[in-house]
């Protein structure tokens, strides 16, 4: 770090000291991070931003500082000055920068007193949650902790640097806006000068960044907040970054190798070097192999089809299936594993949502198997040559829908793998169907966004379109998604109809774009990435929360501030919002 210009407080940053600084005159300030007592010797690591610094403090040399320093305490915080020197040998510190030297105290001052702290700052001892967010002050004075914040400000700033030489505008969207739908719930706030009337908050940038290119920017970028309100989802945040970028005038080829020179870039600061071109998978292949449109390629556990050897079977559950429209596909996992093994693998299967787990172990021609008696020769002889399957080696088998195979094969790779999952793995999926159906609601959902170009023939059955979109993910997550939007009034329609928006509606609702639409909107498209999540995996952090200075628990709450809390009845008569004692019902329409 550039060096502090001197104050009453400090010369010197106290991690940067090194065995070139021993004679300087030094001053540095910071927190007690240690104190130890060697009989007359004290011992005082002292901590700032850079890290730590041993300051020593000699009875004889320095009678009162040293008096003083039988005081101190874990996080108080002082300033201290005297002649840095070199450590006599064999007290040197080889894990600490500055384990060469020490700063022998001639002067010491008290700045702030610290009361016990509820968890020790200096060791990464297990605490739980709700404690460190409370003192979430604290909990960020952990080496750790700082360490994954500075690494944030060096994705952001890299990001920064890397999208403005390449002609990218960074560039603001309103927080108080219309509701921007990513298939959340909105967050809304109450008008006071309109009555009756909400903002939302947005769930992303993306209407605003179409817009903008509109506008004619050509190209945008913004490290842009989000808010979803969504009920519990593993590791998510109802407000979170997204690094937000939109190009004019591009197709999927441009959008994609633009993102790759930026996260070669990026993923470097953390230490993953990638090479370009970034592999691309389409969708089909992903759930084909893997079950999962994000799946971990560092498993390598891959599913086989094994349809084709098991049609006309005379074993009804697989040559059922299949005559059904369904799919006979299957794992090769591991060894001889015991029976236990099988029938925890089968409840895992069924709480996947498969009808049962088809097992065996692959013998010299035959399989071990509960079902080896129901298959002929030439079926096992099949599947074992499809799945290169060993001796010893066991097979896991689903026959149900396309779709059930493949989430239950999906799931059950990582429960089966056993190399530790080694290094990175990052690229893209292409090449996705326009929308999911959504079973409950009955009714189409789009896998990405509304505003995504679908492709194919729209005539079709919903179901057969095909999206302009694509999806990076890194080791299993998805780091981000963006599509080719559509551009004009007419496809945009026709995509808000499949989604039963009709005209009536989507003019209330979006009517906006749909005019914008029709003033010259040039081919756009683009792409969001979560910056939370790319910070976590590049920090190695267990969970988005680790990288989010101030983030709230799984439930929404934030333990600091003690938010949300009940508003004052003042304030509420004053925006004219009325608080029912039940909860309203939830709005279902998502879109
Ligand atoms: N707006 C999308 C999202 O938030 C990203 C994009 O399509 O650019 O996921």
């Amino acid at each position: 770090m550039k060096p502090p210009s001197p104050n009453r407080y400090r010369t010197h940053w106290a991690g940067e000291l090194r065995a070139g600084d021993v004679g300087a005159a030094v001053r540095v300030a910071g927190w007690v991070h240690r104190r130890r007592d060697h009989g007359g010797l004290i011992f005082v690591d002292v901590r700032d931003r850079t890290g730590l610094l041993q300051l020593v403090f000699r009875p004889e040399e320095a009678p009162d500082p040293h008096a003083r320093a039988g005081d101190l305490r874990a996080e108080d915080v002082i300033t201290a000055s005297g002649e840095l020197v070199r450590r006599e040998e064999g007290t040197v510190n080889p894990d600490l920068p500055t384990g060469e030297v020490e700063l022998v105290v001639c002067e010491l001052e008290q700045l702030a007193d610290a009361r016990t702290p509820p968890f020790q700052v200096d060791e990464d001892e297990p605490v739980g949650e709700e404690l460190r967010l409370r003192y979430r002050y604290l909990d960020l004075r952990k080496e750790r902790m700082k360490d994954n914040v500075i690494l944030r400000h060096d994705v952001v700033k890299a990001i920064r640097d890397h999208l403005s030489e390449e002609g990218f505008l960074e560039i603001e969207t309103p927080i108080m806006t219309r509701s921007t739908p990513e298939g959340a719930r909105d967050f809304l706030v109450p008008s006071r000068l309109v009555r009756g009337s909400w903002y939302a908050l947005p769930q992303s940038p993306q209407l605003f960044k179409q817009l903008l290119m509109i506008s004619g920017f050509e190209r945008y970028f913004q490290i842009a907040r989000c808010f979803r309100d969504e009920d519990f989802r593993a590791d998510r945040q109802p407000e979170f970054t997204q690094l937000d970028m939109e190009m004019a005038f591009v197709e999927e080829e441009d959008v994609i190798e633009t993102v790759d020179r930026l996260l070669q870039r990026v993923l470097a600061v953390g230490g993953v070097e990638v090479t370009l071109p970034l592999e691309r998978l389409t969708y089909d292949q992903a759930i084909l192999r893997y079950g999962s449109d994000r799946p971990d390629r560092r498993i390598g556990v891959e599913i086989v089809d094994l349809s084709d050897v098991f049609e006309g079977s005379d074993f009804k559950v697989f040559g059922g299936a299949i005559e059904s429209g369904g799919v006979v596909r299957a794992l090769k996992a591991g060894g001889d594993w015991p029976r236990s093994r099988f029938d925890a693998l089968t409840s895992r299967a069924q709480e996947l949502g498969a009808k049962g787990l088809a097992w065996a172990v692959v013998g010299d021609g035959r399989w071990r198997s509960p079902i080896a008696k129901f298959l002929s020769d030439k079926e096992i002889g099949g599947a074992t040559a499809r799945l290169g399957a060993r001796e010893g080696e066991a097979v896991l088998i689903v026959a149900d829908e396309p779709g059930v195979a493949a989430r239950v094969l999906g799931g059950l790779r990582a429960d089966v793998a056993e190399d530790a999952r080694r290094g990175h793995d990052v690229f893209w999926v292409v090449d996705f169907p326009m929308f999911e159906w959504n079973e409950e609601e009955g009714r189409w959902d789009p896998l990405h966004h509304p505003f995504t170009a679908p492709t194919g023939d729209l005539e079709a059955d919903p179901g057969e379109w095909r999206s302009r979109a694509y999806d990076v993910i890194f080791d299993g997550w998805e780091l981000g998604g963006g599509s080719i939007r559509i551009s004009t009034p007419e496809v945009q329609q026709k995509v808000f109809d499949a989604l039963g928006i009709g005209p009536d509606e989507a003019r209330e609702r979006f009517g906006f774009l749909l005019d914008a639409l029709t003033y010259g909107a040039p081919p756009h498209g683009g792409i969001a990435f979560g910056i939370d999540r790319m910070v976590a995996l590049l920090a190695g952090a267990g969970s988005i929360r680790d990288v989010i200075p101030f983030p709230k628990t799984a439930s929404g709450i934030d333990p600091l501030t003690g938010a949300p809390t009940p508003a004052d009845p003042r304030q509420l008569k004053e925006l004219g919002v009325r608080v029912e004692e039940a909860p309203a019902t939830p709005r279902n329409d998502r879109w």
